[in-house]
């Protein structure tokens, strides 16, 4: 199996091409089909499988092909949620490696340090927003984001989010996302805490496991 066969756009593939990757790992070639579909997605993965390319990757596509008012600033169509600064920033470089050719914008916001810039880049307007919970929350409650447009949400490393005690706030956030989405679930252990938050989460998921 190689990328070409994944029914790609061309600005995608292109970008994934000067990366110098020409196979897909596992969880990219079992995740990116379902999730091109609009399916929502039950992943059991570690970090390091190549599991952020795999939702990645589709969600630009998505973003790509669905059509934008041409007027009014981008309103956030697509939520990653996870638990850590650094996890968040890898996950922002991914869409920004592999969204290079398709004007997509993002930005990452995370707690530790001060919100000035990150809500500087939010009103300039973005199409994905990678975050971390509290952070996230803190700057909903400020008025600088809503979630009213979400269209695609990924919860990234949950059983992580749970240890964390993130719960809560987990909680919270799904709430407050529409009802009409696509959502992805990832999580490296399925302990029965994880699997009812999953299946608060979504509707009748594939599930991946690698
Ligand atoms: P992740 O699990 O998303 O943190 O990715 C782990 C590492 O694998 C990262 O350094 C990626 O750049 C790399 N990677 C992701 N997809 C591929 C691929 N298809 N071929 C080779 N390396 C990859």
């Amino acid at each position: 199996m190689t990328f070409d066969k994944l029914e790609l756009i061309e600005p995608i593939l292109k970008a994934i091409e000067e990366k110098g990757y020409t196979h897909p790992t596992p969880i990219q070639a079992k995740s990116i089909p379902i999730l091109l579909r609009k399916r929502d997605l039950l992943g059991c993965a570690q970090t390091g499988t190549g599991k952020t390319a795999a939702f990645a990757i589709p969600i630009l596509q998505h973003l790509c092909n669905d059509a934008r008012p041409e007027k009014g600033r981008r309103k956030i169509k697509a939520l990653v949620v996870t638990p850590t600064r650094e996890l968040a920033i890898q996950i922002r470089d991914n869409f920004t490696e592999y969204g290079k050719y398709t004007g997509i914008m993002n930005t990452v916001i995370f707690g530790g340090v001060k919100q000035g810039a990150q809500t500087q880049a939010l009103n300039r307007g973005v199409d994905v927003l990678v975050a971390t919970p509290g952070r996230l929350l803190d700057l909903i409650g400020q008025g600088y984001i809503s979630l009213r447009d979400i269209q695609y949400f990924v919860l990234d490393e949950a059983d992580q989010m749970l240890d964390m005690g993130f719960i809560h706030d987990i909680r919270r956030i799904i709430d407050m996302l529409p009802k009409r989405r696509q959502s992805l679930f990832f999580s490296a252990t399925m302990p029965p805490k994880i699997v009812s938050l999953a299946g608060k989460m979504l509707g009748n998921p594939d599930k991946v496991t690698i």
